[in-house]
């Protein structure tokens, strides 16, 4: 068995959800693959993927069965991500954007936002996670979009930008600070908008270097109305909400990160032992030898981590920010060079659009900027060993 076909079976996943994850093999190696290329090419949403992956009923893995889900362990819910982020970034992006947009729902939210709300998302709706504005990127405190308490509403004010999905979801999880609390970090504070608020509109969506049949969206709220029982935790508890779910969306995105970088690490070896200069396969070259043999172990090493840091989730572990940092951090690093790599092993074929590589490079790169910056990762890891 090789090395990462020995990981591959090293999740502890149930009979029930390994049937699951080499379903979504299928899905992916039969419909998802074989439409990446031209999704990439027109940046069109691809609304057929939403739908294969619907009709496997994938929402309800992370959604309990109270709600109409049939919730699986977070272990296999990564294996799902990675399988479908391989296949087709964009489309693995636009999956687990429902999970990080939702998950604080499923965490926080009062028994009756959950009757109310996520069956949709269970039956196959699209979320969105809305934090980002143009002022308030890597600080999130800077936050301006206004939360104002009117009766039984919440009125909003403000906008997001760079806002995956917002176009197209259903239900929105939207960050903004209460009016009535003076505070720059304890004012923030979280709800869910639906579809069709009266005083929501898109302002635009982006031309994205990659991901680019995912949708990213600029937001308006002019005096934008939901009902105040959207309103997730109290007025000034968003922060709280806000730190503990991306703790649960890191892990999602280094699994994000490996699929790219797994899918540029096949096409490299692949290539490499076909492609032959001076009477002999490219692979054979001790200088590229000794690259594969970095990267391999870089690949198998994130791949271990991010079993270990599935299994603390799963354990109900929540002191898990570092953890969750280290994978993110690594494995988006790790994807950005595998498939830098994998370009220059295609030599000048890898610049072009025929081979995959190329869009594999591309796609790498955003999982560096999104879900805190690399740098930012940095200073949470590095600020975590200073001495109080
Ligand atoms: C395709 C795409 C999809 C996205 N999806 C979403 C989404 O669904 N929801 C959402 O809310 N947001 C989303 N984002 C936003 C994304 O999370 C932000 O772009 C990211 O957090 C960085 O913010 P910024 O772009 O404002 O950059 P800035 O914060 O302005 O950073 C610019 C540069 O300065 C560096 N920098 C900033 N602060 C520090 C510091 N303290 N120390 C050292 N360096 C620093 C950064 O690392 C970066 O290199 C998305 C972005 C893109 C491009």
């Amino acid at each position: 068995m090789n090395v990462f076909e020995r990981l591959d079976a090293l999740p502890p996943l149930s009979p029930e959800e390994r049937q699951l994850l080499d379903s979504v093999k299928a899905l992916a190696r039969d419909e998802i693959m074989p439409r990446a290329a031209e999704y990439d090419r027109t940046a069109e949403f691809p609304w057929d993927n939403v739908r294969a992956i619907n009709a496997l009923g994938l929402n309800a893995m992370f959604v309990p069965e109270a709600y109409g889900g049939a919730e699986l362990s977070y272990a296999a819910y990564l294996a799902c991500a990675r399988e479908l982020s391989a296949a087709c970034a964009a489309t693995g992006s636009i999956w687990a954007t429902n999970f990080h947009a939702l998950k604080p729902l499923i965490d926080f939210g009062t028994e009756e936002q959950k009757q109310r709300l996520l069956p949709r998302i269970a039956a196959g709706g699209l979320g969105a996670l809305a934090i980002t504005e143009p002022t308030a990127g890597s600080d999130a405190t800077g936050m301006r979009t206004r939360f104002r308490p009117d009766g039984d509403s919440i009125v909003i004010d403000g906008g997001k930008t760079f806002i995956s999905s917002g176009d197209v979801a259903d239900l929105i999880l939207l960050f903004g600070k209460w009016s009535e609390i003076d505070d720059a970090r304890g004012a923030i504070s979280a709800l869910i908008l639906e579809k069709g608020a009266p005083g929501f509109s898109i302002v635009r969506t982006e031309d994205k270097m990659g991901h680019r049949a995912s949708s990213t969206a600029a937001l308006a709220f002019d005096g934008c109305r939901v009902p105040r029982a959207n309103l997730l935790g109290a007025p000034g508890e968003g922060l709280k909400l806000l730190l503990a779910s991306l703790n649960k969306s890191r892990p999602s995105v280094a699994a994000h990160a490996l699929g790219i970088a797994n899918a540029a690490f096949k096409d490299m070896t692949a290539y490499m032992n076909t492609r032959q200069q001076s009477g002999r396969k490219i692979a054979e070259f001790q200088g590229n030898q000794f690259m594969l043999a970095d990267l391999a172990t870089d690949l198998a090493m994130c791949e271990g981590w991010l079993d270990h840091v599935a299994d603390l989730i799963d354990d109900g572990e929540t002191d898990i920010g570092l953890q969750a940092s280290m994978a993110k951090l690594r494995a988006s690093d790790l994807a950005m060079r595998i498939s830098t790599e994998a370009v220059q092993m295609h030599g000048g074929y890898g610049y072009c659009r025929d081979f995959r590589v190329e869009r594999l490079m591309r796609d790498a790169k955003i999982t560096q900027i999104w879900e805190g910056t690399n740098q930012v990762h940095r200073q949470l890891i590095g600020r975590s060993f200073v001495e109080k």
